[in-house]
């Protein structure tokens, strides 16, 4: 989504609503692709004050991710929302300041949100993603999903807190010395 600055204020206004939806498909994620089951859903306002914006956005989107206890696959529901200031790039360095990284620099009348919003993305989905709170993963000894499955070996379950199961790998093999 492109922001025409100078339209926003020959319509004499200084704030802009926005709603809108931006296609993705994927996000590239440290070298992972994650795939989006929706379009990435956009509201929020932007505030023009001279050759300042001032842009508060909250994002939604719907992602397919493999649980990273149980492996399968769930739609993970991402949410974040994004403050950030775009600044006219005729108003850097004018005290010979160093540029501030907060403050994004653009050039001419337009502003692109897309990057933002990617970046945005990007940053704030977690590393482990689970597909519940209490998801209890895999039996480090037969490998099933726990949940909903009951194997025979009861290892596990009487264990109050969850061992990932490369641990429990790890574990057995120094016992065995
Ligand atoms: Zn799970
Ligand atoms: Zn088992």
């Amino acid at each position: 989504m492109k922001i025409d600055i100078d339209s926003i204020k020959k319509g004499g206004q200084n704030t802009l609503d926005l709603n809108f939806a931006l296609d993705l498909n994927t996000i590239d994620y440290y070298g992972d692709v994650m795939n989006l089951i929706s379009p990435v859903d956009v509201n929020g306002k932007i505030y023009v004050i001279d050759d300042r914006l001032y842009i508060n956005l909250s994002i939604t989107a719907d992602m397919q991710a493999d649980c990273s206890r149980c492996l399968e696959p769930f739609t993970y529901s991402f949410k974040s929302s994004v403050n950030a200031e775009f600044v006219h790039e005729s108003l850097s360095n004018q005290n010979g300041e160093e540029p501030d990284e907060d403050i994004i620099y653009y050039r001419e009348s337009t502003v692109d949100l897309d990057e933002l919003i990617k970046e945005n993305m990007i940053m704030n989905i977690p590393m482990k993603l689970v597909c519940h709170k209490g998801c209890k993963g895999l039996c480090s000894n037969c490998g099933e999903k726990i949940e909903g499955h009951s194997c025979d070996c009861e290892i596990q379950e009487s264990k109050e807190e969850y061992l990932d199961p490369r641990l429990a790998k790890l574990k057995e093999l120094l016992e065995q010395d």
